[in-house]
């Protein structure tokens, strides 16, 4: 992906130098959560979901005194300098361009997010992210976190590397956002109080596989404007939806695959959404919620 020298966006927040990592590298603060725990939320809350919060809030029991979590600042952007808060400004910047346009084609508006930088524990409005769930989007103040570190993990731990997978990290997690702008999230929100444990991991394996595709249709609309992929990129993405579908991490984690647990879909769902998108970039061909088969 040739992504350097093109415009970035306005809308990163870099909350990297407000402390709350703890020092741990996980940011736990003073709740007490055993590595043990942590091991088990990251399967759980793995990567990209829409609101991982309540899955350590669940792990760790509620209770406890909730993690140290500084102040916030004043917001500021990244450094100019910086190489890789670059690109994932660069990336936020394209995905405000397709999904503006996107949005304007059938009347709408599309209202940007933001998108913050942290180290180990932040505030947000969906209670205090921390960067072992992975990167996650927060409907109730409408920003995407993410802590550059797990890019490392994409990396080196999932086997996912490539400048396009990192993009598709951010793309998914902004499809959270247009699920949200299109009345989706809070559909799904609703329905989820009468619902058994097993119906609800069943809707966020839809809702989830609906943002690969949404991410599908940016990298469609991404591409045809600006012929900036390469060889091997949605390759490097596809990989790592692979590398992330639930049943590759249950089974990396040495545990039997349980398809009733999934939340986020099979490796084989996750690539073949986003590559509806991709392929059609077409919003309507993303309705996971009416597909009879995944
Ligand atoms: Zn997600």
């Amino acid at each position: 992906m040739r992504w350097e020298g093109n415009e970035q966006s306005d809308n990163v927040e870099d909350r990297r130098d407000e402390g709350g990592g703890g020092g741990g590298g996980f940011g736990f603060g003073g709740r007490g959560i055993g590595i043990g725990t942590v091991a088990v939320a990251l399967i759980a809350g793995w990567i990209f979901g829409i609101n991982p919060l309540t899955v350590l809030g669940l792990l760790s029991g509620g209770g406890g005194p909730a993690p140290q979590v500084q102040q916030q600042g004043p917001a500021h952007k990244p450094p100019a300098d910086d190489r890789e808060a670059a690109f994932v400004s660069t990336v936020l910047k394209n995905t405000e361009v397709v999904w503006s346009d996107i949005f304007r084609q059938s009347g709408g508006t599309y209202r940007p997010p933001k998108l913050v930088l942290f180290r180990g524990a932040t505030p947000t409005a969906c209670g205090t992210g921390e960067s072992a769930m992975g990167p996650f989007y927060c409907p109730g103040d409408k920003k995407v976190y993410i802590d550059l570190g797990f890019y490392d993990t994409l990396r080196n731990q999932l086997g996912a590397p490539g400048v396009f997978a990192q993009a598709y990290v951010i793309a998914h997690e902004i499809g959270h956002h247009v699920q949200d702008e299109l009345g989706i999230t809070g559909k799904v929100d609703q329905m989820r109080g009468r619902l058994s444990q097993t119906q609800n991991n069943a809707v966020s394996v839809r809702v989830e596989l609906q943002a690969d595709c949404f991410a599908g249709v940016w990298a469609h609309h991404s591409q045809q404007s600006k012929q900036w992929l390469d060889p091997g990129d949605i390759e490097s993405a596809m990989n790592a939806a692979q590398k992330i579908g639930d049943d590759a991490l249950q089974r990396s984690a040495g545990r039997a695959v349980v398809p009733d647990s999934f939340t986020h879909g099979t490796s084989a769902q996750r690539q073949r959404w986003f590559s509806t998108g991709f392929k059609s970039g077409d919003l309507r061909d993303c309705d996971t919620f009416a597909a009879r088969g995944l």
